[in-house]
């Protein structure tokens, strides 16, 4: 069975991660979602109100084999835990490159036998960032073209 790890903050998931975990599903038995405590970030969403948006986003979508965990420890460790033989990235543009690449080539390095994979941004969510996202909130925007609807009862 292949089994991937998506990781990532998820300070608040948004229509592009959406696409990039639908699109795995189709690719992989197993997608697990994995949820960055990522506290140096002191991220604006609590990490269960993160973990609750990905739920609801999902709970219409019926994708069976999709799930949502938190990660406390190093990726790598959290795969192996999982049974996981994939790390999964999605690349928006050029910029994502850089810190990808590192990301990928370290995580490489301390476990060799995980792959990571990359997906490119569906053209629609390209440009779609959660920085922006939540950039947008605090200015009292509205972001209901970017992110999943259960996402919007959070703000
Ligand atoms: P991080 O906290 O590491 O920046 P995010 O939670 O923002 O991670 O995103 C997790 C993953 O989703 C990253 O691989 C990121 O490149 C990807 N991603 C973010 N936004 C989009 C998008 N609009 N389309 C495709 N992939 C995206």
């Amino acid at each position: 069975m292949s089994t991937v790890v998506y990781p990532g903050t998820f300070n608040p998931i948004t229509n592009g991660h959406v696409d990039i975990i639908q699109r795995a599903a189709a690719i992989f038995d197993q997608v697990i979602v994995a949820v960055a405590t990522s506290k140096r970030k002191a991220p604006l969403f609590s990490l269960e109100q993160r973990v609750e948006m990905i739920e609801q986003s999902f709970a219409e979508l019926d994708l069976q084999n999709v799930q949502v965990n938190v990660m406390e420890n190093l990726l790598v460790d959290f795969a192996k835990q999982h049974n996981a033989t994939c790390i999964l990235r999605g690349l928006r543009a050029v910029s994502d490159f850089d810190y990808e690449f590192q990301l990928a080539g370290m995580n490489r390095s301390m476990a060799p036998e995980i792959e990571t994979v990359f997906l490119p941004a569906n053209e629609r969510h390209a440009f779609v960032s959660a920085t922006i996202v939540r950039e947008i909130i605090s200015l009292g925007g509205d972001v209901s073209m970017f992110v999943p609807k259960p996402v919007l009862k959070y703000l």
